[in-house]
């Protein structure tokens, strides 16, 4: 284990090196390579975490945390769960160098941010999944949830916007713990949770309608106009709410890849062209990982994560190099995808089953695998010495 961190240098343009004093456990590689990864989500977070001990690393990220995206639902109603959930990145990175700024382009061998860093690199890893305006800091992240949490328990009314896997997992988690408000959903599509099958889709409906949740399908919302408390649908009809919360889908974070060298390798839906090793069509030192890739499965943050290690291997590989005929192969990852349900349940859809109750909550809706993805990064699964 590293024991002696050491976090130097750090400076105002929000670049820090964090070094282990103790290598016990690196693994030499003859020439140390300068990897830089870009996006410290599920993928890079654990793909920086992995190779940082056999690479020279820099992690670029928007923010100076990682944050377990699919926890983000608990804690808007219970903001101290944000604490084991939301990860200053110098708490799992020992021996990295982490730039906080927006990596705004890529040449043949830097990436630019917008502060005015130019990082060269041997081998780049694009990892910036989905776009997700959220703060800088850990601190102010975690003052969002309690903010979040004040407006929602001030609220009789609450109107939840989009029907996919974010909409529905609140108005569970808000439907749980505050059983009296009025709570509405309202989705654009004729059935929730498009991304997966209609059963589970009509499993998610019942339950939620089960629970008192009033739910609007097919009207979609003017987002420009949403004005706190008065919400008007397609139709013209106005939906009021003491509090609303908007969860339609997020683009895909790879907008600022539209002027680089990488332009000619993304499809017509903005997504990260790869091979079957990952790398990025048309490089051979180019790979991208994640939400942003158009490899044909569903995106979850457990795929992102089984990219990360498969770039890992090939990156070692590449850096010792070794025969390219042995690169790893990127198999898909067998269409499983889970949807919490409040605390207790949850909906599990695998490829021809779908299952629903309580079950499939016990696999995701107590803790939303927050344990595991922390001891996935060398953490405790939960720090908090009192855990409820
Ligand atoms: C409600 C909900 C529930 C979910 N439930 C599950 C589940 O149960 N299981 C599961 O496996 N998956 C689940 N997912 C999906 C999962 O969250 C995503 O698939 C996963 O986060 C993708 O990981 P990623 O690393 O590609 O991108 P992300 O985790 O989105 O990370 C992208 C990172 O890039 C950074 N970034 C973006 N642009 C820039 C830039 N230009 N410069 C610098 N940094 C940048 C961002 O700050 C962020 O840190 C769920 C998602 C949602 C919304």
């Amino acid at each position: 284990m590293i024991d002696l961190l050491r976090l130097f240098n750090q400076q105002s343009c929000g670049k820090m090196c964090i070094t282990a004093d103790s290598r016990v456990g690196m693994e030499e590689i003859g020439d140390r390579k300068k990897v830089v990864v870009v996006g410290g989500g599920v993928g890079g977070s654990l793909l920086a975490y992995t190779i940082q001990n056999f690479a020279d690393v820099v992690l670029i990220d928007q923010k100076e945390y990682f944050e377990i995206p699919w926890s983000s639902l608990r804690s808007v109603v219970e903001p101290s769960f944000a604490e084991k959930a939301v990860i200053n990145h110098k708490d799992y990175l020992s021996n990295l160098e982490l730039i906080v700024s927006v990596a705004v382009n890529v040449t043949e061998t830097e990436v630019i941010t917008a502060d005015g860093h130019s990082i060269s690199y041997d081998f780049l890893v694009i990892a910036t999944g989905h776009f997700r305006p959220v703060p800088r800091t850990r601190e102010e992240r975690l003052n969002h949830f309690q903010n979040e949490y004040e407006r929602l328990k001030s609220a009789d009314s609450v109107l939840i916007i989009g029907g996919g896997p974010t909409g529905v997992e609140l108005a569970g988690e808000i439907a749980c713990d505050f059983p009296e408000k009025k709570i509405k959903l309202v989705h654009g599509g004729n059935r929730l949770l498009e991304f997966i099958g209609s059963s589970a889709a009509d499993k998610a409906l019942h339950w939620l309608q089960s629970k008192k949740v009033e739910v609007i399908l097919d009207r979609a919302i003017n987002k420009q106009a949403i004005k706190e408390g008065v919400i008007q649908t397609s139709c013209g009809e106005i939906l009021e709410a003491d509090c609303h919360f908007i969860c339609t889908g997020k683009m895909v974070g790879s907008s600022w890849l539209n002027d680089t060298v990488i332009k000619d390798s993304l499809d017509t839906l903005g997504r990260v062209m790869v091979d079957k090793n990952l790398r990025i069509r048309g490089f051979t030192n180019l790979f991208a990982i994640g939400d942003i890739t158009n490899i044909d499965e569903l995106k979850q943050g457990f795929a992102a994560q089984k990219h990360a290690l498969v770039v890992a291997k090939n990156l070692k590989l590449l850096m010792i190099g070794g025969n390219e005929k042995k690169l790893v192969t990127y198999k898909t990852t067998p269409p499983v995808a889970y949807v919490s349900l409040g605390r207790k349940e949850a909906l599990a859809q695998f490829s021809v089953l779908t299952l629903s109750g309580w079950i499939p909550g016990k696999i995701k809706s107590k803790d939303l695998f927050v344990g595991h993805t922390r001891k996935q990064l060398g953490l405790k699964p939960n720090p908090n010495p009192n855990p409820v």
